[in-house]
């Protein structure tokens, strides 16, 4: 490895200049749109295949998002988070996040559990077309599309560049608790530590990704089952209305945390609060109810924000938790 000896920005200049892909990042890694971009033509698979009893689940990437790391753990003391980071290996100033969206197979249905964000988050996302594409599915071939809430980086990629329904043939299933905050009023947003900019260029870009889908959309409350097979479970703090789900078939279960938890080595092995969370005290206690009952039950959890495909276990420890990734199976 000669990239250590080589500053990130050599790195990133030679990114954009179009030097080769096999430069290796530095520990900053994938700071750019260039460098993501060019981390991708390796070709790295954005699709994992797996079973939850009879029911056929696969993870597919739409790709990532990021920003400051300070966004994601707002309660973190400054040199520990800068600690926690740099002994995970990740850069101290940018925080990249996974969009693992869920497709489920089951009695002949495909449901897609969280859209993804599409470009309303930055240039990385957007990648679930290309990967519904790799499984041999278009976006026509999915009857549901189920959102634990309304970020846009979980609405982005129900909207077609031409303000169409991207999954035309999809009955899109949100929270009404978010609909009713986020879509029927303009809502306050001040508690998220971002740039106002960001807040409205965020706000609107809710409303136009679920414009297209406003006339059929159906409302749930959480703890409904959408389908035999995906329950949500009720997880508000985050956004007023956010599920979880609960994909179940026999013995064998999936947790999906959704947004409980941006990346695992802030929201997990450490107990920090995201920024975004507009209710800081009620997400935490949705947090520790739903890590417990994944810890307790020893059930496989699949994290959206988390590394790719995001699948793992969470671990009881003395004073919260640790994620246990799962072994990669072919
Ligand atoms: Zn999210």
């Amino acid at each position: 490895m000669n990239a250590p000896t080589l500053n990130r920005r050599t790195i990133i200049l030679s990114a954009v200049a179009g030097a080769s892909s096999t430069l290796i990042p530095d520990l900053g890694g994938f700071r750019s749109a260039n460098a993501q971009t060019a981390s991708s033509s390796s070709g790295n698979a954005g699709h994992y295949r797996f079973r939850v009893g009879e029911i056929s689940a696969t993870v597919l990437s739409d790709g990532v998002i990021g920003g400051p790391p300070r966004v994601y753990a707002s309660n973190a003391p400054e040199a520990e988070l800068q600690e926690v980071l740099r002994h995970a290996f990740l850069p101290t100033d940018h925080m990249t996040l996974n969009l693992n969206t869920l497709l489920i197979e089951t009695s002949g249905r495909r449901i897609l559990v969280e859209a993804g964000a599409g470009k309303t988050m930055g240039p990385n996302g957007g990648r679930i077309f290309d990967n519904l594409a790799a499984i041999g599915l278009g976006a026509a071939d999915i009857d549901a599309v189920v959102v634990s809430h309304t970020h846009p980086d979980h609405v982005g990629n129900l909207r077609t560049a031409d303000g169409g329904k991207a999954f035309p043939r999809a009955t899109v299933f949100v929270p009404k608790s978010d609909w009713n905050f986020f879509v029927r009023t303009d809502p306050d947003l001040s508690y998220m530590p971002v740039p106002e900019d960001f807040r409205v260029r965020f706000a609107a870009a809710i409303k136009n990704s679920l414009q297209p889908v406003t006339n059929e959309v159906e409302l749930y409350e959480a703890g409904a089952e959408i389908v035999p097979g995906l329950t949500t479970i009720v997880a508000s703090g985050h956004t007023p209305g956010m599920a979880t789900f609960l994909v179940h078939s026999g013995n064998d279960q999936l947790l999906l945390t959704a947004d409980l938890a941006y990346h695992p080595v802030v929201n997990v092995d450490r107990p920090w609060l995201p920024g975004p969370d507009r209710d800081k005290e009620t997400a935490f206690a949705s947090r520790r109810r739903i890590f417990d009952r994944a810890a307790t039950d020893r059930i496989p959890v699949l994290g959206f924000h988390f590394p790719f495909p995001g699948l793992g276990r969470m671990l009881k420890t003395d004073g919260g938790y640790a994620w246990v990734p799962a072994n990669w199976q072919f």
